[in-house]
């Protein structure tokens, strides 16, 4: 699944193609996706000026002259900027035209990517109005998980990847923050110190922007917005080494099931 690394990395690199750009055309092939895709976009999309692409969670937000786009990639999403006569590949359901000869291409072949179209503010799109803040943000630090944690009975690692309290924090980098700060994933979130929230904000923004800085992560087959692919070079110290030693202190490392997910943590290193 595309996490925010890769999300932020696909921004990044559609931003530069499209900024300024106009749309020539919007042509859907398959409107079913997550949610139905607005038919209506091929009569209001074209002409505008693409004026800025930002990032809110895993969201972007193809900002226009008279509103937004909110496209997310879902579990298996990507966007690839290619030339306008690039033939169409199996599960390519939407393209948005640019002048100058090229265009956006969704490709999604499980289909619970999305499209929405805003004219009003599209922070406020029931899709976003209830997220918390970006973890790279000023907004995201210590003080702030210990101050939503207090009297919380959850266990730290879903407390840190619910999206009401911090977004984009998924399985891999929940893991690994919580190794970096010393913390026991199943401990509760209302046990955890001031000091040891420090250190778990801390590692949450280290990781995820080691993974940005290396074009995101996660997807084997992840392919960026100008195709070319990124690799996992990431230092993993417990995401998925089960059984092989603590980078740290050698004690083997342990995985244990928490929700639907698997968590990877070491027993002697975090507590
Ligand atoms: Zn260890």
């Amino acid at each position: 699944m595309p996490e925010l690394p890769e999300v932020e990395t696909t921004r990044r690199g559609i931003r530069t193609a499209l900024r300024g750009r106009r749309i020539s055309a919007f042509v859907l092939r398959n409107h079913k996706l997550r949610w139905p895709v607005d038919r209506a976009l091929a009569k209001i999309l074209p002409g505008q000026c693409v004026l800025d692409v930002h990032r809110r969670a895993k969201y972007l937000l193809m900002e226009l002259e008279r509103g937004t786009l909110i496209a997310h990639l879902g579990m298996s999403g990507s966007l690839r900027v290619v030339p306008a006569d690039t033939p169409w590949l199996k599960h390519d359901h939407y393209e948005i035209g640019l002048d100058r000869g090229r265009c956006l291409r969704f490709n999604d072949p499980r289909r619970f990517g999305s499209l929405h179209w805003v004219t009003g503010d599209p922070l406020e799109h029931p899709l976003l109005a209830g997220l918390g803040p970006e973890p790279l943000g000023r907004a995201f630090d210590g003080a702030y998980l210990a101050g939503r944690a207090q009297g919380r009975k959850v266990a730290v690692k879903p407390f840190l990847m619910d999206q009401r309290i911090v977004v984009g924090v998924g399985n891999i980098y929940a893991s690994e923050a919580l190794f970096r700060a010393g913390i026991h994933p199943r401990r509760a979130a209302g046990k955890v110190g001031r000091q040891r929230y420090e250190r778990l904000a801390a590692g949450v923004k280290a990781v995820l922007g080691e993974a940005i800085r290396q074009g995101g992560t996660t997807l084997r087959d992840y392919v960026s917005a100008d195709g070319t692919p990124g690799y996992f070079r990431q230092q993993l110290y417990v995401y998925e080494r089960d059984g092989q030693p603590c980078r740290r202190c050698g004690t083997p490392i342990r995985k244990l099931a928490q929700g639907q997910r698997s968590t990877y943590f070491c027993p002697a290193c975090q507590k």
